[in-house]
């Protein structure tokens, strides 16, 4: 089976800040013209900004009428965090995005949706709060609140942000009170404290890996990560051997630590 996945170059046509972490960038160009959207609301690309070879995963907060929108949080160092900066530049300047992934995949009898993550899991927050019908209740954990960026009517809880790098969402989610009946459980954020969750869904809470999804979009403690780990392969392996998707992201969890 192949796991090379298809690219696709694209220009940087527009960056615009939303709030002080987060940096909004448009994509286009002929170079997307065979780009499709799974249709699932978590989709992920690679992105690998010039000059580099390793990529960074970065969720479809829109793809419509020829243009890709990601929003990436900048924080203290990082490859794509310190390209996405740079004055005077990125706008023009032509990058390359893999084929989108999603995993975002609720039972049928969900009958509501709970979301939990930082500031990198809040474009896919908000695009799968703006497409679903479940009812649904989002906590975040952010170092400010991007004006107008969660869609009207969804109950969210905001909570501060221990310091950049960190995240103390673990403990929130083992002090949640949960809705009655089926529902469907999402999150993303620190690769341990996704972990962590992982350990208290399956014990304490007993859940079926049917009824949630918890993914690790990065990992604190390192000054600067040697090699991202690409969730595509794993992914379409995963999938090729009828893997849950929760397995699958434990396997993500557990390749990245060997890296
Ligand atoms: C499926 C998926 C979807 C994702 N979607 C998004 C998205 O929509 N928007 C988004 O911004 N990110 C998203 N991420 C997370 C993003 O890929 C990582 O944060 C990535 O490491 C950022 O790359 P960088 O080049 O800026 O920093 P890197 O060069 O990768 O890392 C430099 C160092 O910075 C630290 N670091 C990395 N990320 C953060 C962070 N967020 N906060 C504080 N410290 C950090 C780490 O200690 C790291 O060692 C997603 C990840 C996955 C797997």
């Amino acid at each position: 089976m192949s796991t090379r996945s298809q690219q696709y170059d694209a220009q940087v046509l527009r960056r615009d800040r939303l709030s002080p972490h987060l940096l909004r960038l448009v994509l286009g160009g002929p170079g997307l013209a065979e780009f499709a959207s799974t249709g699932v609301s978590d989709e992920w690309v690679g992105l690998v900004v010039p000059g580099q070879f390793q990529s960074r995963y970065y969720t479809v907060r829109a793809w419509a009428d020829g243009e890709l929108t990601l929003d990436v949080v900048v924080h203290d160092v990082g490859l794509v965090t310190e390209w996405a900066q740079r004055d005077g530049a990125v706008v023009g300047e032509t990058v390359t995005v893999t084929e989108p992934k999603g995993s975002f995949l609720p039972p049928a009898d969900a009958g509501w949706l709970m979301l939990v993550g930082d500031l990198t899991a809040l474009p896919a927050m908000a695009r799968i709060s703006s497409e679903t019908a479940l009812p649904t209740r989002i906590w975040a954990e952010v170092p400010e609140r991007p004006a107008g960026y969660l869609p009207e009517g969804v109950e969210v809880t905001w909570l501060a942000q221990p310091g950049d790098g960190q995240s103390a969402l673990a403990e929130v989610v083992e002090d949640l009170v949960w809705p009655e009946g089926p529902g469907y459980f999402w999150m993303a954020g620190e690769s341990a404290q996704m972990r962590a969750i992982r350990k208290h869904l399956m014990r304490e809470r007993q859940l079926p890996s049917t009824a949630y999804d918890v993914m690790g979009y990065w990992r604190g403690g390192a000054q600067r990560q040697p090699r991202a780990v690409d969730p595509g392969p794993i992914w379409r392996a995963g999938k090729a051997a009828g893997k849950s998707d929760e397995q699958i992201w434990a396997d993500y969890d557990a390749a990245r630590d060997h890296t």
